[in-house]
């Protein structure tokens, strides 16, 4: 991208489309912070910096976040609050507090390589270290709740177990288990999923497969293409009971309609059957702004694979390097050499792609429908390093205002997964779920990449580095 410092022009994408006229924000709330009485105890304090609280208010500058045990219990100004003794200080001076990013949509068991194929048949055996690697690389991202849309579910059950326990770092981990599909056998055979995919071929099916996933653990229920609106509709009934959302992939219009019907909580990627065509048909908002359907646009996901062959740079991508072992290093470098060979990654960037994108998603932040900031993260050369951030700067790019990018990003997403009272914002009661950010990503989203100090449940997993300010 062109590195311009222009906050409102700092990326390749606000170069190409017009910029969106700042659309009125939502009614800012009083920084809830002042409100919150001094807490006698405290494990943590994080002290001054930029505090953003996820309530879209405005920021407040020398702030402190106090934490006790895994809950955030004050946040406010650092005239209002002191720091109780025997508390750990975080020094944020000069920084930006803020709540956990909160990714709707990755897969621990990718690391971004081209070669599915290769990939599932090689690490297949050792999912569960696949995913340590992604849940590292996640969290060290500030990524301190990620949705994993279909993996192992063994692995995927293991690998929430060792982040819970503390065995290895990562983002909570809410997970779909496999995917719900109706292919016909040949398809299922050679899919390169094909051990979590889950597929049905009648509506008791459907339903089954819902329990299934429930009973594994699913906190969210993924369906792939072919089922019938009879199949959705009971998959939509399980998950229902259980207050569970259902998202997934689309086919066609028509598929998409159904879909909105039957009661898909949430869609994935902004293609929204519009193949080609520069906007979204008026009855697909109509339809997701009648159900209230939430879509996750995931376009850094697009983005990256068109960039592949493009400038093909992106590949030897440090920070993804940096966290991942050098064995699994060099398969995924090795699957990036040549990616012309896969079609996925689509002849390239087109201009005219992306200028498609953005034009979707203005026409559907226009009509009032719910975005949610979700990346395809582990997919090929979308690295889990870097899709959160990438995805919230392309959202700025298109003309989006970062609070409300910001916003997105943690209470909306928290909403969407029904966590809103737990996580999303610094709101006393909450998980104690924080990073600060060296920088004021209200400036440049980029800043996002500095992550400098990570909390997840009030554990400390990142310090500021005193050596590197
Ligand atoms: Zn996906």
């Amino acid at each position: 991208m062109v590195p311009t410092r222009h906050p409102w022009r700092h990326n390749l994408l606000a170069a190409l489309v017009p910029i969106l006229a700042c659309a009125a924000p939502a009614a800012a709330q009083p920084f809830d912070g002042e409100r919150d009485s001094q807490p006698e105890s405290a494990t943590l304090a994080i002290v001054g910096g930029l505090l953003i609280d996820g309530h879209e208010g405005p920021p407040l500058s020398g702030g402190i976040v106090l934490v006790n045990g895994d809950r955030i219990v004050a946040a406010g100004s650092r005239e209002a609050l002191a720091v109780p003794a025997g508390a750990e200080v975080i020094d944020a001076t000069g920084m930006t507090v803020m709540p956990g990013l909160i990714d709707v949509h990755v897969h621990l068991d990718i690391l971004g390589h081209s070669d599915y194929q290769h990939w599932h048949g090689t690490h297949r055996p050792d999912y569960a270290d696949v995913m340590a690697v992604s849940a590292r690389q996640l969290l060290m991202s500030g990524v301190t709740t990620a949705v994993d849309l279909a993996g192992n579910p063994d692995a995927l059950v293991a690998t929430q177990r060792r982040i819970e326990s503390g065995a290895i770092p990562g983002p909570r981990v809410i997970a779909s288990m496999g995917w719900i599909t109706n292919w016909t056998a040949e398809q299922v055979g050679r899919h390169h999923r094909r051990t979590h995919t889950v597929n049905v071929r009648t509506v008791e099916e459907a339903r089954g497969a819902a329990r299934t996933a429930i009973a594994q653990g699913a906190g969210i229920l993924k369906v792939h293409t072919g089922l019938s609106e009879a199949q959705l509709r009971a998959i939509a009934a399980e998950a229902g009971r259980r207050g569970l959302r259902v998202t997934g992939h689309v086919g066609d219009r028509d598929d998409l309609l159904m879909r909105i019907r039957s009661g898909q909580d949430g869609i994935e990627h902004l293609y929204l059957s519009a193949g080609d065509s520069p906007s979204i048909h008026p009855d697909v908002i109509q339809g997701l702004v009648d159900r209230q359907t939430w879509v996750v646009p995931t376009m850094i996901q697009t983005m990256a694979q068109g960039l592949a062959v493009e400038w093909p740079d992106r590949r030897d991508n440090r920070r993804a390097r940096a966290l991942t072992p050098p064995d699994l290093w060099a398969d995924v470098r090795r699957s990036l050499e040549n990616p012309r060979r896969f079609g996925y990654f689509g002849g390239g960037l087109r201009v005219n792609r992306f200028e498609a994108m953005g034009a979707k998603l203005r026409q559907l932040r226009d009509a009032g429908v719910r975005l949610l900031v979700g990346t395809d993260a582990g997919t090929p050369l979308n690295f889990h390093t870097d899709a959160t951030w990438q995805e919230m700067d392309l959202m700025v790019g298109f003309g989006f205002p970062p609070m409300e990018v910001l916003v997105t990003a943690t209470r909306r997403n928290a909403e969407y997964l029904g966590l809103g009272d737990e996580i999303g914002s610094l709101t006393p009661g909450k998980r104690a779920d924080i990073i600060v950010v060296d920088g004021n990503p209200l400036l440049s989203m980029r800043d996002l990449r500095n992550v400098a100090a990570i909390v997840k449940d009030g554990r400390v997993y990142k310090r500021p580095d005193a050596g590197a300010r």
